[in-house]
């Protein structure tokens, strides 16, 4: 039996349980993937009582990803961008598949990154994934993000990978004609936040928009893109894909994707 979960705090809104299960029953795993929603003083006693009860691997999200490196061995590019989403108890290793997932749903829907410039809104878990997993394909990347001192320190820790600069964000009109690639990586167009553009409106003219939000799938902003005659990357897609890598790296086995993402989809 395989033991599998995702811990955070909330957790209520996850998908990946329906996402996970219908990997496992479609592969015949015998196998369960379970919600755990564990407060922050008992984050490392679930970690090591999972390992201990025999569980395989865990998701990692909000507001663990970072802290969950006491625990584990952090593998190439978590290490590189100090946040791990998916952990295999059996090795202890702790990887970042969100970085994978943003740009395979990019590649997947045929969007040139190599020498693409791409303005990254918002600087936290998805922001920093994103603009990393950008840099390393060759796009320069520029980082706004509401907390001027915070987008900064993301952008300078970047820089090591390749070309990445901060842009304040009342500023960001000034960039119109500038960008290629605009990835929103707020919670800004998610059920349950504040609906509203994250980028001026008038940014949105002959770009790629990427909205990492995936409920719904359909945001704001994917809604106004596509209004104006631009080319949209869904996050469900990212979703999708991280949540394959990581299936991969605990069964070993090729993610039914399409199965994955009609559960994602009928779960939102
Ligand atoms: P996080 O670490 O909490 O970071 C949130 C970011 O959004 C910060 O940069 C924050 O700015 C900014 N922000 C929050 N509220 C804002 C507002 N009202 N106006 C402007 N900026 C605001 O969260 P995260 O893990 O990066 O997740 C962000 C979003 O990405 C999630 O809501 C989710 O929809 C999406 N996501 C999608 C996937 C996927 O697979 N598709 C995976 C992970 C995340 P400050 O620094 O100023 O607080």
């Amino acid at each position: 039996m395989m033991y599998l979960g995702v811990v955070g705090y909330p957790i209520k809104h996850s998908v990946s349980p329906a996402m996970h299960n219908a990997a496992l029953k479609a592969l015949n795993i015998e196998g369960i993937y379970l919600p755990f929603e564990v407060k922050p003083y008992e984050f490392g006693k679930a970690i090591l009582g999972a390992k201990a009860l025999g569980f395989k691997g865990l998701n990692i999200t909000i507001p663990y990803k970072e802290e969950v490196l006491k625990f584990v061995r952090a593998e190439d590019v978590a290490a590189k961008i100090d946040a791990v989403n998916t952990v295999d108890l059996t090795s202890m290793l702790g990887y970042n598949t969100d970085v994978y997932g943003a740009i395979r749903a990019l590649e997947e829907n045929g969007i040139d990154i190599e020498d693409k410039i791409s303005l990254v809104v918002g600087a936290g878990g998805a922001g920093k994934a994103v603009a990393f997993g950008l840099i390393e394909r060759g796009s320069t990347v520029i980082i706004t993000n509401r907390t001027a001192d915070r987008g900064m320190k993301v952008a300078e820790s970047l820089r090591r990978y390749g070309e990445c600069i901060f842009y304040p964000y009342n500023k960001i009109e000034e960039l119109k004609g500038k960008i290629d690639i605009i990835v929103n990586a707020t919670p800004l167009g998610m059920k349950g936040f504040e609906i509203r553009l994250p980028i001026p409106a008038t940014l949105l003219d002959n770009v790629v928009v990427f909205d990492t939000v995936y409920n719904p799938p359909e945001t704001l902003l994917i809604r106004e893109a596509k209004k104006r005659g631009c080319k949209v990357v869904y996050g469900l897609d990212m979703l999708v894909y991280q949540g394959a890598e990581a299936f991969k790296i605990w069964t070993g086995f090729d993610p039914p994707i399409k199965i994955m993402k009609e559960a994602a989809k009928s779960a939102l």
